[in-house]
């Protein structure tokens, strides 16, 4: 093997990225693909364009590493790894392969409402203690029940064993290996309310309460393993596709955290910090979600590790609104010259709270708050406590996964495309009181992606070559006192209590 090829199967683009043994990437290839808003609230993929994009966007980078020479040389050269967009469902036809309707997207809220009822027939207590998710229309459960009810005919074709449901990684694979295999991983069951976190199968009790026949589902194989072939026609060679895992939990192994109580932080549009907490799953007492990071290497089978899951809505993009929204800068990174120009924020605070609260507050009646001004403050206050609003959300979830993993967690590994800002990695190392590292290689999903599959097929030896190969770009340690990180997050506390409930108030 020379060669892992990762396909990183995003929600706005399709990636495809060639790593060698030392975690180069050596080819890349990208592609965008449409987004539909057909009704308020509804967001849409066709499933066949990111098949399609995937699939253009694999051979490109394949080219592109071959120089030359006829795809045919791969065979034996190249193993395949997946990651994806999580939740996003899909059902198809297993005669034709087609979709029986456009995938719905995770960010899609259509199935609100069924949430809602599912809450009030007081499901919540099952639901999370089986699968660690607390009720919401993000994960698949309830999408792929609405395609069940609304498509016509659909109920009955799945009945007959004749439709096929999955996330992005099944359809991906059903795609390269030419229909013959229906399969997805741990960690992207766990992101459907139908899969047991404890006994990793599908649930009985689950699929009943929301009416989904068995004859749907995918089998599930471990993240790290060969699960099948490329069929000769895709790319002109049989590859074996090797490692799976979905986007968050692929970076949380492509930053090495092999660890209990090692964590990882995602900058983008939104933030998403998961830590693994080992081989159990632990059952969250602060609105965190428990889930499967990945199953496998193959030499420890039955060695699953669990990760802790928080997330924050409005990271990066609380940047993209001073940006657009406000017209303050015009390119997200001037921020950091513009935060710079004063020392702190003169005691203002912004809580971008534009699409309610996550974790660990989760209130949906939350709006964007900006308190604290005098005839001080400038744009560079207001763009400074954007940074430190950043980093005080994350923190929150920081403190939240050590109150229930009664860990204390010694360093965050960050990545993302704001990960690459100085001056919030330093704030945030000081709002959490332990160091911040970042890594060299910063495309970390991918990575993992190919490590799984690196591994399964012995490109990489084990998890401590892979680690030896994680290598520091730079560490950010804490300079604040702890008196002060203290008074800081208290005085931050007293903020995010003023943005809450605001849009429940009637006037
Ligand atoms: P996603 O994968 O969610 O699209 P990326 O990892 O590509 O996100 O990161 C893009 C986000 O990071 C954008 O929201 C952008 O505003 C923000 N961003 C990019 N560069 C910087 C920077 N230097 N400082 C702060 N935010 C940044």
């Amino acid at each position: 093997m020379k060669y892992i090829l990762a396909l990183d199967q995003g929600t706005t683009s399709s990636r495809a990225i060639v790593f060698d043994r030392q975690g180069r990437a050596v080819a890349s290839a990208q592609q965008e693909f449409r987004q539909s808003f057909p009704r308020p609230g509804w967001v849409e993929h066709d499933a066949r364009e990111i098949w399609a994009s995937q699939r253009a966007v694999a051979a490109q980078a394949l080219r592109d590493v071959l120089e030359g020479q006829s795809l045919h040389a791969l065979a034996g050269e190249v193993a395949i790894g997946i990651t994806n967009q999580r939740e996003t469902t899909v059902l198809w036809d297993r005669a034709t392969g087609e979709p029986v309707a456009p995938a719905i997207v995770w960010q899609d809220r259509r199935t609100a409402a069924r949430c809602d009822e599912l809450r009030r027939q007081g499901k919540a207590g099952l639901i999370q203690r089986k699968t660690g998710l607390v009720i919401d229309a993000y994960f698949s459960g309830t999408k792929l029940q609405w395609l069940l009810e609304h498509v016509p005919g659909a109920r009955a074709r799945a009945q007959r064993g004749e439709l096929a449901f999955g996330t992005i990684d099944s359809w991906l694979i059903w795609n390269l290996t030419g229909g013959t295999t229906h399969v997805t991983d741990a960690s992207n069951a766990s992101r459907t309310l139908l899969f047991n976190l404890h006994t990793l199968q599908w649930d009985d009790e689950l699929l009943r309460l929301l009416d989904i026949p068995r004859s749907v589902l995918p089998q599930v194989v471990p993240s790290c393993g060969v699960l099948g072939h490329t069929a000769s026609a895709v790319f002109g060679a049989s590859l074996p596709i090797a490692g799976l895992a979905g986007d968050q939990q692929a970076a949380t192994f492509g930053q090495a955290c092999f660890a209990p109580g090692m964590a990882k932080n995602t900058y983008g549009t939104g933030c998403f910090m998961l830590m693994n907490t080992g081989d159990a799953a632990v059952a969250s007492r602060n609105q965190l979600l428990s889930t499967v990071g990945w199953q496998g290497p193959p030499q420890q089978a039955r060695n699953t590790a669990y990760c802790l899951e928080g997330g924050v809505f409005m990271a990066g993009a609380t940047i993209q609104w001073l940006r657009d929204g406000l017209q303050m800068i015009q390119s997200a990174p001037e921020v950091e010259a513009l935060a710079a120009l004063v020392p702190d924020t003169g005691d203002v605070y912004l809580v971008p709270a534009f699409a309610g609260l996550g974790a660990p507050d989760w209130d949906g009646y939350a709006r964007g708050t900006l308190i604290g001004m005098t005839r001080g403050t400038t744009r560079a206050h207001i763009a400074r406590a954007a940074l430190e609003a950043i980093a005080l959300q994350v923190a929150d979830v920081f403190a939240a996964m050590a109150r229930d993993s009664g860990i204390a967690l010694k360093e965050l590994r960050v990545d993302g495309g704001a990960s690459s800002n100085n001056l919030l990695m330093q704030m945030q190392a000081d709002f959490l009181g332990v160091p911040v590292v970042r890594p060299k290689v910063t495309e970390t999903t991918a990575l993992g992606a190919a490590y799984l599959a690196g591994l399964a097929t012995g490109f990489w030896r084990d998890a401590q070559e892979i680690s030896a190969q994680w290598q520091v770009d730079r560490r950010f340690e804490p300079q604040m006192t702890g008196r002060d990180r203290t008074a800081k997050l208290a005085r931050w506390r007293q903020a995010v209590e003023r943005a809450k409930g605001w849009d429940n108030v009637t006037p």
